[in-house]
């Protein structure tokens, strides 16, 4: 991470009296990690930052210390004099009604490689595998207290961000970044336990449904899934329901990548892209107007799904096609 930038954008955080952070749409661990995380790390210091997301705060992380004080997005642009924005690929991507405030976004901390920094400055750093880390290197450079809650924070989006340090982004600095926040008060069973072990029954019945759309292609080195509008009534399952079902499709043997195509009420499609390693899904979500990482993308349709939809499988057949054996 760059010293000069690191540094600037201390001062600016460690200056603001009226601090507002904003994280991306169908928030996940680490989006509503680096939220409270920030949040309770810029308490410590003495300011009272307001903290907003597209829908609030969602069941599975309410375990979150602070959850409370994650609310939705306000109609209106909230009075601030610190405008950041974490976990977020694109400006679009922090939800609709951001898009009418005419406003820049003073920092942008994230970790996406398809970020194109869209803030006034831009702290990107994509050797690290979540925002949280990316803050917690912040903070240690900045000497600020770390406490239990902030720590806890940070972990969970440890965890989920590098899929239980699994994925390929997981190095010796991932761990030691893990192993510090142990010590000062994450307790990596525990927060395993409420991301990994606390399934409720609607988002199992869910998977169960969406399970049974496994369709494989390309020698069965590429498989997805679907999720049809009324999965949602049969299962009572919401749409937040869908994070970590793609791991179904992207941890079968061979499957270089994994896709899950979710069609909506309103014509529209939303796709997840996972790789194992050998395919870049940030590039083929780049073709689309979509975005993320090397092993793990997203696009967004407003319409023509289906058509869509099969245009990302051929997408991913060139792919997979060009590969050496
Ligand atoms: P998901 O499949 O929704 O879990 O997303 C995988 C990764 O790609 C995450 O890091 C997302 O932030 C990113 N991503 C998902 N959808 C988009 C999109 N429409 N544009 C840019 N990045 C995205
Ligand atoms: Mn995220
Ligand atoms: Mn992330």
């Amino acid at each position: 991470m760059d010293a000069a930038l690191t540094r600037r954008i201390i001062e600016r955080l460690g200056s603001a009296q009226h601090p507002v952070l904003l994280t991306h749409l169908r928030p996940d661990g680490d989006a509503f990690g680096s939220l409270l995380g920030l949040g309770h790390a810029l308490r410590d210091l003495g300011t009272n930052p307001k903290l907003f997301v597209e829908g609030g705060m969602i069941d599975m992380y309410r375990f979150l210390p602070g959850s409370d004080l994650v609310q939705d997005l306000p109609d209106a642009m909230p009075e601030t004099d610190c405008l950041v924005a974490l976990d977020t690929s694109t400006r679009e991507r922090l939800g609709q009604k951001t898009v009418s405030w005419i406003r820049p976004i003073d920092i942008v901390i994230d970790h996406h490689i398809s970020n194109p920094g869209y803030g006034s400055a831009n702290l990107i750093a994509s050797e690290i595998p979540s925002t949280t880390g990316v803050l917690f290197k912040l903070f240690e450079s900045a000497g600020w207290k770390i406490s239990p809650s902030t720590a806890t924070c940070l972990f969970t989006g440890l965890t989920t961000d590098t899929g239980s340090f699994r994925y390929r982004g997981t190095n010796a600095e991932t761990l030691h970044i893990a192993a510090k926040l142990v010590e000062f008060g994450a307790d990596p069973s525990e927060i395993a336990k409420q991301c990994y072990l606390s399934i409720s029954h609607e988002r199992h019945a869910l998977k169960r449904l969406v399970s049974n759309t496994l369709s494989l292609k390309d020698d069965k080195k590429s498989a997805f899934l679907t999720i049809l509008p009324e999965f949602y009534s049969k299962s009572g399952a919401k749409s937040e329901d869908t994070e970590g079902i793609i791991e179904e499709v992207s941890s079968i043997q061979g499957v270089e990548v994994g896709s899950l195509f979710e069609f909506s009420q309103d014509g529209g499609l939303r796709v997840s892209l996972r790789s194992k390693g050998r395919v870049d899904v940030n590039a083929i979500a780049s073709c689309f107007g979509g975005g993320g990482h090397k092993a793990a993308a997203g696009i967004r349709f407003a319409k023509e799904a289906e058509k869509n939809r099969d245009l990302v499988l051929a997408a991913i057949s060139q792919a997979i096609a060009s590969l050496k054996d």
